[in-house]
């Protein structure tokens, strides 16, 4: 028996930080949009357990961990100790989300792997107690099981559906050399000594959603982040003017960064906003959201 679970990618609509909580974490109050760049995690009976990683040629192979270290062996761990079972399962990871590039491309792997293991070990793991793994494994984890576009709060893995009818079209530009998200929010903690304990709340996004306009949701685009993130990598700031120079309506720094993202009027204004970031950028991708998220594609 063989089973193919597929998983998004994230952008946050929406990020408001707030000052360290007493555990180190920071409090979010964030929109997560799944868009249409996604892993596929296979796992596959086995008398052992095996791990291995398959990436397309932009993504440096050394950057993802295959020998134990991997969000995918912890995720497998965790719910064999969960159900009491062995951890036995042949698992390979197809890559298309950046890695260490603000899009949450582990969290989605980990949340594959919960669900493809679920369903190979035949364990029904119920959808409570999966997001309640999930948010063990990280705080990304629960919104890739759930997709569509979420508000998450706490950590970020409180996570409750939002309404969000329409399709939004983005061009994507990761970069050759990824971020590491706790070096971003040290660099937050350095330049917002005087973050608010509440994190700013995600209410003009949440609106603009509703009115299903990109020019609004252009407008109310919001990221903390991005200020630590382009003080880390001055060279994304350029990126950003230059797609929007080229006509995005809103150019914005995914997540932790160091991924660039831009809201599009509709596809095919996504599609030329990507050809003229491609004469400069040799890995740019277009994609659309809200997707599904972790769901299985291939069962046999
Ligand atoms: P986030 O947006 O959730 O902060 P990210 O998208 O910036 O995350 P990831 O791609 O999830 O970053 O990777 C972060 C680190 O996790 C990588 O540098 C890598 O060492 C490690 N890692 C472990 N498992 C995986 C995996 N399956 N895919 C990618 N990276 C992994």
């Amino acid at each position: 028996m063989s089973i193919t679970v597929r998983a998004p990618a994230k952008i946050n609509l929406h990020l408001g930080v707030g000052a360290p909580r007493e555990d180190g974490f920071h409090p979010l109050v964030t929109v997560y949009q799944a868009v249409g760049i996604c892993d596929d995690v296979t796992a596959s009976r086995s008398a052992g357990w095996t791990l291995g990683v398959t990436l397309p040629d932009w993504i440096d192979p050394d950057a993802v961990p295959v020998t134990g270290d991997n969000i995918v062996d912890r995720a497998a761990e965790l719910l064999a100790a969960h159900h009491g079972v062995d951890q036995h399962a042949a698992v390979s990871i197809a890559k298309s989300i950046p890695v260490a590039g603000g899009m949450a491309g582990g969290s989605a792997d980990a949340a594959a792997a919960l669900v493809a293991l679920d369903r190979l070990w035949e364990l029904g793991t119920s959808d409570e107690e999966l997001l309640r793994l999930a948010a063990e494994l990280g705080s990304d984890v629960p919104f890739a099981l759930l997709g569509g576009t979420a508000l998450g709060t706490g950590r970020g893995e409180l996570v409750e559906p939002v309404p969000d009818a329409a399709t939004w079209w983005w061009v994507a530009v990761p970069s050759t050399q990824g971020l590491s998200t706790p070096a971003v929010y040290q660099r937050f903690d350095e330049l917002a000594a005087d973050a608010p304990e509440e994190p700013d709340d995600a209410q003009a996004v949440l609106l603009a959603l509703a009115t299903g306009d990109p020019q609004i949701l252009a407008g109310a685009l919001h990221n903390d982040l991005e200020s630590a993130a382009l003080d880390l990598r001055p060279d994304l700031g350029d990126l950003l003017e230059l797609g929007e120079r080229h006509g995005a309506l809103r150019g914005l720094v995914s997540g932790s960064g160091p991924t660039c993202v831009f809201l599009a009027v509709d596809a095919d204004h996504a599609r030329e906003v990507a050809g003229a970031l491609s004469e400069s950028h040799d890995v740019v991708l277009v994609a659309n959201g809200p997707v599904a998220g972790a769901h299985v594609v291939t069962y046999v």
